[in-house]
């Protein structure tokens, strides 16, 4: 069975709608993502133009800051502070990459984590691995989302994450931890990848290289989460697993596009309407 996560994202994106349709008759204002964004990456312009779409469709108030790549460091905390101090921004995300002058820590660190809706500040980061209520990553939310939405037990169950990045392999182990799952990490320095990978009952994808899970690295029954999102020698979107190739030795699995992908956006969303409840809910 495929999962689509674009069909999860439509209908949670259905219910943030409905939420705010109830405040904005209320007489409240609108939610509102604030994206900064520094440089003229042509992937981040995309992903930006995604996000102030994204609000759009669902009636948020979005605000886009486009800076110059020459943008020091200093303006940017200047920037990002405004913002801070903005009643009417509820959500903050500074598109990542930024240009190598600037150190990224930085900036992260002097978001309010009130608005942290990346749930990269290291106050967030340090909820996650407490279990406490907090901003989490969109990624690896979205895969959260995604295994919840199928049905997939998995309390006791051995999951194996191949990729330990802080954006979406560390957060993604650490939230199927709390889920009381087994979880088994893997990332470049790991031998013999396949004999760990074919123990797993979930096996979460989150390593960048285009296609290179192909079946051999695939229990029989398994549930396949592919984070990745490539672009092949063709040009064309892929994933981290070779759908093709693996998806009759799956019991599930996310195809790329239309899986994870979109989920992230969606909990970009889901984590900007928690801000401004509990910034107008005090
Ligand atoms: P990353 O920072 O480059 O991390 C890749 C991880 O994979 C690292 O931990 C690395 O290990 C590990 N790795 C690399 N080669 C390996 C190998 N041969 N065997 C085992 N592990 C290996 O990437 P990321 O930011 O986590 O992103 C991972 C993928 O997810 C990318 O394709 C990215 O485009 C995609 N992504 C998608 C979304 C979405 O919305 N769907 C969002 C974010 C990222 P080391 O730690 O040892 O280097």
């Amino acid at each position: 069975m495929i999962i689509y996560g674009s069909e999860i994202a439509k209908n949670i994106k259905a219910d943030i709608k409905s939420r705010v349709d109830e405040i904005v008759a209320s007489g409240k204002r609108k939610p509102c993502l604030c994206v900064i964004l520094v440089g003229d990456d042509p992937a981040s312009i995309s992903y930006v133009k995604g996000k102030e779409k994204a609000c759009a469709e669902i009636g948020f108030a979005s605000k886009m800051i486009t800076l110059p790549q020459e943008t020091s460091e200093e303006e940017l905390l200047d920037i990002v502070r405004e913002c801070n101090n903005d009643d009417n921004i509820d959500g903050i995300l500074v598109q990542l990459p930024l240009p190598k002058h600037i150190n990224a820590h930085n900036i992260i660190i002097n978001i309010d984590p009130n608005k942290d809706v990346d749930g990269l500040h290291p106050l967030n980061v340090a909820k996650l691995y407490q279990s406490q209520d907090g901003f989490v990553p969109c990624t690896p939310q979205g895969v959260m989302q995604i295994l919840k939405q199928a049905n997939v037990s998995l309390a006791g169950k051995h999951v194996v994450v191949i990729g330990r990045s802080h954006l979406v392999g560390s957060p993604v182990a650490r939230l199927l931890l709390n889920e009381n799952a087994t979880v088994t990490m893997c990332h470049s320095y790991t031998q013999d990848l396949s004999s760990i990978t074919k123990l797993a009952d979930i096996l979460v994808v989150c390593v960048g290289k285009p296609r290179m899970i192909t079946k051999e690295y695939v229990k029989e029954g398994a549930v396949v989460i592919d984070v990745g999102v490539n672009r092949d020698e063709n040009g064309k979107l892929c994933g981290d697993v070779d759908f093709e190739n693996v998806k009759e030795k799956c019991s599930l699995i996310t195809p790329v596009p239309k899986g994870v992908g979109p989920m992230t956006i969606c909990m970009l969303l889901v984590n900007t309407l928690k801000a401004y409840e509990g910034r107008i809910n005090g």
